[in-house]
């Protein structure tokens, strides 16, 4: 069977579309979202709408946490939670009611599915580096865990980064970003998962970032969300 695993979305509608269009070319079995649908982005409702159009599940991140909620924005920084803000006005009951039912996590087989870490979910700690990760491998009850939350992409291994992902070891994959890639490079990224033979590919690709620049810029959000999206950080 074969996996694409996003994330990060942040209510980039025209990341989302090519992302989906990707996918669809490359006889995907199943797609899982791993949080953040939506805050800083123009379309949170739209990214919404695709999700459950398509029966994508998702796990719950901690921007979606903030839209249905604004008390947990009080620790973001300014943009996002002027961003959390405008979100919360924007999500129609319905649409708050299916951030409402995401989950922590889910597991399926091999793969736990979780937005920040398998250790504590709740707490939003970062996976960034080795460090992290040796502490994170050890709430793993799956040789395989998925995250998003730094929009940066990379593949950590127990044991050595020099090895192949084994079934007996344990890995931790962070997905990367569809909406707000942050590692210089602005192409949406996600990764495909062969869950017989254990392949893994990261996806990068470009879409119509001008075009979700400008939304951000008429709905009136602060103008480093659009701009950042052309420099990837
Ligand atoms: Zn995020």
């Amino acid at each position: 069977m074969t996996l694409a695993i996003i994330s990060d979305i942040h209510a980039n509608l025209e990341a989302l579309t090519r992302a989906l269009q990707l996918i669809k070319g490359r006889r995907v079995d199943r797609i899982v979202c791993l949080g953040d649908v939506v805050g800083y982005g123009p379309n949170p409702n739209e990214c919404i709408d695709l999700l459950v159009e398509e029966g994508i599940p998702s796990v719950l991140g901690n921007h979606d946490e903030a839209a249905l909620d604004l008390s947990n924005a009080v620790r973001f920084n300014r943009y996002a939670r002027v961003a959390a803000e405008w979100t919360a006005e924007q999500l129609t009951p319905v649409h708050r009611g299916f951030l409402q039912n995401l989950p922590m996590s889910i597991t399926e087989g091999e793969s736990l599915f979780v937005h920040s870490s398998p250790r504590k979910p709740h707490e939003w700690d970062y996976i960034v580096g080795t460090e992290d990760a040796e502490a994170a491998f050890q709430a793993m009850k799956t040789p395989l865990a998925w995250v998003g939350h730094s929009h940066v992409p990379g593949v950590y291994i127990e044991g050595s980064e020099f090895q192949e992902p084994k079934r007996e070891g344990r890995t931790i994959i962070n997905v990367g970003s569809i909406g707000q890639p942050r590692d210089g490079d602005p192409r949406l990224s996600f990764f495909l998962f062969d869950t017989g033979t254990w392949t893994m590919e990261n996806i990068r690709e470009e879409y119509d970032v001008e075009r979700t620049r400008e939304k951000i810029l008429r709905a009136g959000l602060p103008a480093f969300l659009g701009d950042r999206l052309l420099r990837g950080i």
